[in-house]
């Protein structure tokens, strides 16, 4: 049998019917209601928020999180529900992370059970919002860096500071705040802060004039003064580890999203290269673009098969970041390649918003740098090779 073009090596094969079935519905829904729209939204740079609901009526808000009325399915499943989201754009998957991977996953890991009885029941559903408050303008790869304080006064904590490149920022009804303890306040370190966004001296304010992951919305969130009561910090978790914990979680879902963007960049390819004449017929016929698409369908099945193990072995509870950084690095990359190639195929037309290839582009451009650079995932991959850390 001639293998299916969309699915070269059978990857999907090896899915259980639960899982396909959960493919299935999500791919549905994203063709129906999100891809319809995305050309618009990406060209006006905006994101409505309404679109929590359907997600969130679907279960993929927290979707591999357990109780609280999270969905509790299987980590594959919940990388699929990534690539199938992608394969529409990166925003809509990175909006699922933030909400789903970093912000839910923060308070479900770390926070207290009143932290999880407030917000997560309403997270699940989309009725509220959250993100994940860690980037500073100056403090990127190094977060250890950051300047954002929290200081005790009496029983409170009154936090000062700023945080930079927040996914859905201006959207969120919560955000965890990372922020460094007053040493003398008997809690030095790193610590989570569980923050309502209407809490007096807290601000977001746009990111505007970007030019990728348009279909999302990016903030600077200012801290002036908040006072939040003793109970808003996770109460178990110092330094690092905190967020690192919740990244993974959210690097776990890009290394399937990207898989969807390069799968979405090549099937418009393939079918504008059979579509396309030039000097009496179709584009597709040239040896020069058969190569285009074999390699490009060679990196797309490579990475559907990267991302397939990978969830296996979270299933499995035996997945090690590196190998999440692994995953990253080589299918954001993959990605980035195949859609730089589909693009070409393209020709002019690529460069538009009527085809999806330039937007996932532009889009895994941000993919490549969030959530660790492509450079801070090999140096972690380096790290586990050698036993030698390299970051500093
Ligand atoms: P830098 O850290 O300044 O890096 C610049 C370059 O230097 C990179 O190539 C980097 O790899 C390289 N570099 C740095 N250190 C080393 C080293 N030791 N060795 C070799 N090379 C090095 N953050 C959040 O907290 N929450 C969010 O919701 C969020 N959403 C985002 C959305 C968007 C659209 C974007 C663009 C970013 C978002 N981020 C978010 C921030 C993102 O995680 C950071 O941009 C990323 O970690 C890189 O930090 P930086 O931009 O400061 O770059």
């Amino acid at each position: 049998m001639v293998p299916d073009p969309s699915d070269f090596l059978a990857v999907d094969a090896e899915l259980t019917a639960e899982e396909r079935d959960i493919r299935d519905a999500v791919r549905d829904y994203a063709a129906a209601e999100l891809a319809p729209r995305i050309a618009e939204w990406y060209e006006s740079n905006t994101l409505p928020r309404d679109i929590a609901k359907g997600l969130g009526s679907l279960g993929l808000l927290g979707m591999h999180l357990e109780g609280y009325g999270c969905a509790g399915t299987n980590a594959t499943s919940y990388g699929l529900a990534c690539r199938e989201l992608e394969a529409v754009d990166s925003g809509l998957r990175s909006f699922v992370s933030v909400q789903g991977s970093l912000a839910m996953f923060a308070i479900h890991r770390w926070g207290t059970e009143e932290h999880k009885q407030t917000w997560l029941p309403r997270m699940a559903t989309g009725e509220a919002l959250g993100c994940f408050g860690l980037t500073e303008a100056d403090a990127g790869s190094d977060p250890g860096s950051m300047r954002t304080r929290a200081r005790r006064d009496g029983d409170d904590w009154v936090l000062d500071g700023s945080k930079m490149w927040i996914t859905n920022g201006t959207l969120a009804d919560v955000a965890v705040v990372w922020a460094q303890t007053d040493p003398d306040a008997g809690s030095s370190g790193i610590r989570g802060f569980v923050v309502p966004t209407d809490s007096p001296g807290f601000t977001a304010n746009e990111v505007k004039h970007k030019l990728s992951l348009r279909a999302s919305l990016t903030a600077e969130l200012v801290l002036e003064g908040v006072r939040l009561p003793a109970d808003a910090m996770f109460p178990e978790v110092t330094g690092l580890k905190g967020p690192l914990s919740c990244l993974n979680e959210a690097r776990y879902g890009i290394l399937w999203g990207a898989v969807g963007a390069a799968r979405s960049c090549y099937e418009a390819a393939l079918s504008y290269a059979l579509d396309r004449e030039q000097f009496g017929k179709p584009i597709a016929g040239f040896q020069l673009t058969q190569r285009k698409l074999a390699e490009m369908v060679v990196a797309v099945n490579q990475a559907s098969l990267t991302a397939a193990r990978i969830g296996r072995l979270k299933d499995a509870h035996e997945l090690h970041p590196a190998q999440v950084s692994f995953g990253k690095m080589a299918n954001v990359h993959a990605a980035l390649d195949v859609a730089r190639t589909a693009r070409t195929v393209l020709g002019g037309n690529g460069i538009t918003l009527e085809y999806p290839v330039f937007r996932h582009m532009t889009n895994l451009e941000t993919v490549l740098t969030y959530e660790g650079t492509e450079e801070m995932h090999a140096l972690s991959i380096g790290q586990a090779l050698t036993g030698l850390a390299a970051f500093r």
